[in-house]
């Protein structure tokens, strides 16, 4: 005896096979018996010295009360008469069925010690259970179990329907049990003394433990990943574990003891809703799980589609009739389970790798049902593994999807983490070609501003600086000659007679002139350090720094020389020029301005002229130091 037994599962699945072949089946027998064969009593239930439990199913006969309005009077009656027939094929499984089945047996009691029995009916989910016991002085014991009586109208708190039986030495006693359920009907009866009770619940408790704690941990588990993944599978895993173990806690009748005892509505009402929740997470689940709405949009409106019907179950499920509700649910399950393992064969062969783990895991829960589906139909050895598959199935799926969960969150997060890598680098190649563009932009336009600048401080026909930015190298010069207290030299050159050259070469020739003077004064003064401008027309102003007055006087004979000494060369013309150069000396602390050197350099300039032309003149003092 274990903690789930297999008739419990067949409420959902199994109860339910071949539902016409075996009603077909049932009536034969029962005309059979009928009309046929004298009916065969069933052999007495012998409780000898030493024993400790015993399985009713060979021991008892039953008959059908189609309306269901027989008392147990006309039944024990009837049993007498030999009216009751053996069980089919010692099945105590009757599938779903109409009307109460009543079921006879014959207790006989040789074990000294143990008078009080404890009858269990291994399924918990029938609606109406009585029991009648007869003595041999006519006495009748009736109690009554089931779900549709509080869970506290059973003899002990257990979450199958049990009652306590008296059953005196060597006494024969008449046992009678009525059963009538809309659940699927199964009525595997047994007989244990306390000791063997107890022994028995020892394993199924520990069995009922450990598969849901295993369920519960897998929960909380994954609500912890949930709540911080936000991942949707989390979320319908959780439900398909909670929708599932639900569905498992009302078949082995727990969900009666612990959650709704008070309450037979719910008892019922929580078998179809919990295998709506349970399908509908299952399909759900898949559909995220396995990206089916992108991957396999056909077989995702499939699974849409059983969804839908599974939510429509569900809710119609508090209107409807139990059996109208259940039947549907449970022949969907099938399909539903086939549609599953196509969507996951089918991503693994598309290239989806967690699709592996999810396989193995569906995998399991089906192959531990089939081991169950087999032992049923007697092809496999009843053992541990093949009687329990489906829960040991569920629980190694339950716990192989969590793991297909975690496989599946970590694919996911280093694809994500390429796609932020690849796009940080396609970020910082873009920015870096921004970059080079816009230093190149900047560069571009420094360098025009630089052009600009100079351009600004340049005569564009000389290239010599223009008098305004020579006014304001003048000051710098100046302000630096007094803090070193070193003299400089001021240059006033005005071309003579440069008119007449224009008029006698053109205008064009007056410009080369000028430009060959710029390139003449660069070439004899850059030695020197000097200053050199444009001061406006034909005439050019030259600072030259640290040098004393006859020097100052050599340079400028030099220049003049030089001017009036070469040719310029236009048009085939030799063009002869000269100049006249007024030279000013501006001693350091002076207090003589920018403006007053000028002046007085020009000053020079124009004695020059008067002069007579092409010679230097100096202003007063420049020679004397
Ligand atoms: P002086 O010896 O007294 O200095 O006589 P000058 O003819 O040189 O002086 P004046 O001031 O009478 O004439 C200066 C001439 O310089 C007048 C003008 O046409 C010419 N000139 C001024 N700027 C330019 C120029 O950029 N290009 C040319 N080709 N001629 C210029
Ligand atoms: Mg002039
Ligand atoms: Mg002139």
């Amino acid at each position: 005896m274990a903690f789930l037994r297999p008739e419990q599962y067949s409420a959902s699945n199994g109860g339910n096979r071949l539902p016409v072949i075996r009603t077909i089946a049932l009536l034969l027998a029962f005309v059979l018996a009928w009309f046929v064969a004298p009916t065969q009593a069933a052999p007495q239930a012998v409780l000898d010295a030493g024993r400790q439990s015993l399985p009713l199913t060979p021991h008892l006969t039953y008959r059908i009360d189609a309306d269901g309005r027989a008392d147990a009077a006309a039944m024990f009656a009837q049993a007498e008469r030999g009216t009751f027939m053996p069980l089919p094929g010692d099945s105590s499984a009757f599938g779903f069925t109409e009307g109460a089945y009543w079921f006879h047996g014959q207790l006989f009691n040789q074990n000294r010690t143990e008078q009080r029995w404890l009858l269990v009916l291994h399924y918990p989910l029938l609606d109406n259970v009585d029991v009648y016991v007869r003595y041999p002085d006519g006495r009748v014991e009736h109690m009554a179990a089931g779900d549709t009586l509080p869970f506290s109208a059973r003899s002990i708190r257990y979450r199958h329907p049990n009652f306590w039986i008296n059953l005196p030495q060597r006494t024969e006693v008449e046992l009678m049990v009525r059963v009538s359920s809309r659940s699927s009907l199964q009525v595997p009866l047994a007989l244990y003394t306390s000791t063997a009770f107890a022994e028995l619940e020892r394993d199924s408790q520990f069995g009922i433990g450990l598969f849901y704690g295993i369920l519960l941990a897998l929960l909380c588990y994954n609500l912890v990943l949930w709540l911080s993944l936000k991942d949707a599978s989390h979320f319908w895993y959780m439900c398909h574990v909670s929708g599932f173990g639900l569905v498992m806690f009302c078949l082995n009748g727990l969900a009666f003891e612990y959650l709704w005892p008070n309450s037979p509505w719910w008892a019922n009402q929580a078998i179809p809703l919990s295998m709506a929740i349970s399908q509908i997470a299952m399909h759900q689940f898949c559909r995220v799980f396995l990206e089916l709405r992108d991957r396999q949009p056909y077989a995702d409106r499939v699974s849409l589609a059983f969804i839908a019907f599974f939510i429509a179950m569900g809710l119609a499920s508090f209107f409807m009739d139990y059996r109208a509700a259940v039947r549907p649910m449970t022949l969907a399950v099938f399909p539903g389970a086939l549609l599953i393992l196509y969507q996951a064969i089918n991503s693994i062969r598309k290239g989806y790798a967690p699709a592996k783990v999810f396989l193995l895991a569906w995998a399991f829960l089906l192959l531990g049902t089939a081991l169950y589906a087999s032992v049923s139909f007697g092809l496999v050895e009843k053992n541990f593994v093949t009687e329990y598959g489906i829960q040991i199935g569920s629980a190694m799926e339950m716990i192989l999807l969590s793991f297909a969960l975690a496989y599946r969150y970590a694919r996911l997060r280093g694809e994500n983490e390429r796609l932020v890598q690849e796009h940080n680098e396609q970020l910082e190649r873009h920015v870096a070609r921004r970059t080079s563009e816009l230093s190149t932009a900047l560069e571009q336009l420094a360098e025009a501003n630089q052009r600009l600048r100079e351009s600004n401080r340049r005569d564009s026909l000389t290239g010599l600086f223009n008098r305004r930015h020579f006014r304001d190298m003048f000051e710098h010069q100046l302000s630096r000659a007094n803090e070193h207290r070193q003299p400089l030299g001021v240059l006033l050159i005005d071309l003579d007679h440069f008119k007449r050259i224009n008029d006698t070469y053109g205008h064009l020739a007056g410009d080369e002139c000028l430009r060959w003077l710029g390139r003449c004064l660069h070439d004899s003064l850059v030695e020197h350090g000097a200053l050199l401008a444009r001061f406006g027309g034909e005439e050019f102003v030259v600072v030259i720094p640290d040098v004393q007055g006859d020097r100052l006087m050599h340079i400028a004979e030099l220049l003049r020389q030089r001017i009036c000494g070469d040719p310029v060369r236009f048009a085939g013309n030799n063009i002869l020029m000269s100049a006249s150069i007024g030279v000013f000396l501006l001693q350091p602390g002076s207090g003589i301005s920018v403006d007053e050197a000028l002046h007085r350099a020009d000053d020079a300039l124009y004695a020059a002229k008067d002069a007579g032309r092409n010679r230097v003149h100096a202003a007063n003092g420049v020679t004397q130091d």
